[in-house]
């Protein structure tokens, strides 16, 4: 049975907001030498927004429909932002779009009057056959050297346009990684399917020195277990099921998808990381006394 000393720093930690699963979780804490974190929605607040929207052709209203229309049937954050933008300028997207699928860690993709249609990242177009050209090719990193990351809509093999999206750090992320790192947790990384450009934007912004880029969920896997353990893994997305199952410790943000709450071991009920630090001294001193 769990000692009591167990299930009241569990108590104490949910009043912190950290839902543990677990009295085996709340050991595994206690013991993790390497943390990797997601970045969007985990170490940035997920809210992001649309704030560039280039479409070569000019059909602005256009453009952006289509891509609400298809970005209606994600999770992504990415597609909250551009459905979000749709609707402030009055555009309610009514396209009859068929065979939508989202792809992690690429985008969106579906049919319109038997036309493929889609919405994603560079790997995306490539693996459509879309050819940038010089001008885009220009335009994507002009975004991305802002930080933005940049969604690149497409029809067959035509981008029609360049969305750049964006959102912040979380305001506690930069100040949680230094407590965690004081709590000895040796090992700090980035793992995110977003591309470098903003990956090292951001963190910069939070202190974090090792980032990988440009991750497919099973790579966020494959890195994960190269880490030294025990490893915690702290994520919300689709993207970082994976992951979070793979590791000693899953923590998920409770603004995450449902399958990244599956995942995990622990949850942070309020998306605030710095709860994170106080629930390890908890488990640092709840196994003292155990032992
Ligand atoms: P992260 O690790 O930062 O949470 P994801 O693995 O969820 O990132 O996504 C990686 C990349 O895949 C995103 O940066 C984006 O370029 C692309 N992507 C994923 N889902 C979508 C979507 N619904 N619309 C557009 N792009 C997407
Ligand atoms: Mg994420």
């Amino acid at each position: 049975s769990t000692p009591a000393v167990m299930l009241s720093a569990m108590a104490a930690a949910a009043r912190g907001g950290v839902l543990f699963k677990s009295a085996a979780a709340l050991e595994a804490l206690s013991r993790v030498r390497s943390v990797a974190f997601d970045k969007t929605g985990t170490l940035t607040t997920g809210r992001m927004e649309l704030l560039d929207l280039e479409v070569p052709g000019g059909h602005e209203e256009q453009a952006l429909a289509l891509a609400a229309a298809l970005e209606g049937r994600s999770e992504h954050p990415i597609a909250r932002a551009i459905t979000r933008a749709a609707s402030e300028r009055g555009l309610s997207p009514e396209l009859a779009l068929e065979d939508v699928q989202a792809l992690p860690g690429r985008g969106i993709t579906g049919l319109l009057a038997g036309e493929a249609v889609w919405a994603g990242n560079l790997r995306l177009a490539q693996e459509r056959g879309a050819v940038l050209g010089a001008d885009l090719e220009a335009a994507v990193k002009r975004l991305e050297v802002r930080g933005r990351t940049v969604v690149l809509l497409g029809q067959e093999r035509r981008i029609i346009a360049l969305l750049g999206v964006a959102d912040a750090p979380r305001p506690q992320a930069g100040a949680a990684l230094e407590a965690l790192r004081r709590a000895g947790v040796t090992r700090l990384v980035m793992l995110t399917g977003d591309r470098p450009g903003p990956a090292l934007e951001v963190a910069r912004q939070v202190g974090v020195q090792e980032v990988r880029a440009g991750l497919l969920p099973e790579d966020k896997l494959a890195a994960v277990r190269a880490l030294p353990r025990p490893v915690a893994v702290v994520g919300d997305g689709v993207n970082d099921a994976p992951a979070l199952s793979a590791a000693d410790l899953g923590i998920g943000m409770a603004q995450g998808t449902d399958v990244a709450l599956e995942s995990a071991d622990v949850v942070l009920a309020r998306n605030d990381l710095n709860k994170l630090a106080a629930a390890w001294r908890l488990s640092r001193a709840a196994r003292r006394t155990v032992i």
